[in-house]
């Protein structure tokens, strides 16, 4: 038998406008850049992942620019010719050549996997040892910035049957006025919804011990990342009627083997780019599930591309006790796809067709798509 080849690979950054400003303790973004991969087989075949970042370089060391730079100049050239179907094979070569990089890794085994699942008429879950579930839960983000603004946001997303479970991006303010926020909008939705918070770690050790207490009485019920420091983390571990969750500390499966052994965590955000990919994310997940750490299906406000890897991905999972954030299209105005993903009923449907099971729609994207990698502001 022939082996299947990779051919071409291709790619290009799409800017694309967000529904409203998206404010974080780090920056605040006003639209979202999607770094698209496609990967071309010798029998025809090819597959799209995504590699997105949150508001540029202000979240971690990737940028959009930077995975296209990095998948044009060295990811690709190490590719061509390599056998596309031995893809687990080809990741660990590929991790040999080039450190770290997880998002860009992350978006070259989104499209390997989806091509390989188009190859064999499966969908990408089936790859990664079959679904557990159909559908998943979806948080919304409130992070508008503006207290009156998020009710009415969460307000129409509970009339829509969108989302009953809302993350508060906190720590830019001060931790008074955070905690008033957070309080507010609890009061407001009461029993019809959930509330979390993200702290992105913006605390001291000391502000989030005197803050924490003060999220719990105002019903909050998980705490994300309030502090940088994994140390730090671990000290607050056990203190609190609520959860604490590790996201950006979290950084594959070493840090996850890391945090586990330290009792840093209640729960992980689980994101597929920042573990280095869907198999990454896969061994993050077992450490957790071993370690009696639970897990939350994090976004990085990926695209579809990402979004439904993910969404893949964590349809497979044995434990998935705090459901997903997989919002991240919907916070975009333009649909970049040729049928739009079904989001209804508070969940979000896995797609069930081969690969990814999602199309592009290459016309439309077009139009937002960077010419050159520098992005010209006038
Ligand atoms: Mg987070």
């Amino acid at each position: 038998m022939t082996p299947v080849t990779i051919e071409r690979i291709e790619t290009r950054l799409v800017d694309l406008p967000t529904i409203r400003p998206h404010k974080l303790s780090v920056a605040t973004m006003h639209g979202q850049t999607l770094m698209l991969v496609k990967v071309y087989c010798s029998d025809g075949v090819s597959g799209i992942g995504e590699g997105t970042t949150i508001a540029g370089m202000a979240y971690g060391p990737e940028s959009p620019e930077a995975m296209k730079l990095a998948i044009d100049a060295y990811f690709a050239p190490a590719m061509i010719g390599a056998d596309a179907t031995r893809i687990q094979a080809l990741m660990a070569h590929l991790g040999k050549l080039i450190k770290v990089n997880h998002f860009a890794k992350s978006a070259l085994e989104t499209a390997l996997l989806d091509a390989h699942g188009k190859r064999l008429g499966v969908p990408v879950s089936d790859l990664l040892g079959g679904r557990r579930r159909e559908r998943l839960p979806v948080a919304w983000t409130l992070a508008s910035g503006d207290t009156a603004r998020d009710i009415a946001e969460a307000e129409s997303m509970l009339d829509a049957r969108r989302h009953k479970v809302f993350k508060l991006k906190i720590g830019a303010k001060e931790l008074k006025a955070d905690i008033k926020h957070v309080a507010d909008i609890k009061k407001v939705v009461g029993d019809r919804a959930a509330v979390r918070v993200d702290v992105n770690m913006a605390w001291s050790e000391t502000q989030a011990a005197w803050a924490i207490p003060a999220l719990a009485d105002a019903g909050c019920e998980l705490v994300e990342q309030p502090v940088a420091s994994a140390v730090a983390l671990s000290r607050l571990m056990r203190r609190f009627p609520v959860a604490l969750m590790a996201d950006e500390i979290l950084q594959g499966p070493e840090s996850a083997f890391e945090i586990a052994r330290n009792n840093g965590a209640d729960v992980f955000a689980l994101k597929i780019e920042q573990s280095g990919g869907l198999f990454a994310a896969q061994r993050v997940a077992a450490i957790a599930d071993a370690a009696g750490i639970e897990l939350y299906g994090g976004t990085m406000l990926e695209g579809a591309f990402s979004t439904i890897a993910s969404a893949h991905l964590f349809a497979s999972l044995a434990s998935l006790q705090w459901g997903t954030e997989l919002f991240g299209p919907l916070l975009i105005t333009e649909e970049i796809l040729a049928k739009p993903l079904d989001y209804s009923d508070f969940e979000l449907t896995v797609p069930d067709g081969p690969g990814l099971g999602i199309e592009l729609d290459e016309a439309r994207v077009r139009r937002f798509t960077r010419d050159g990698l520098i992005k010209v502001t006038r």
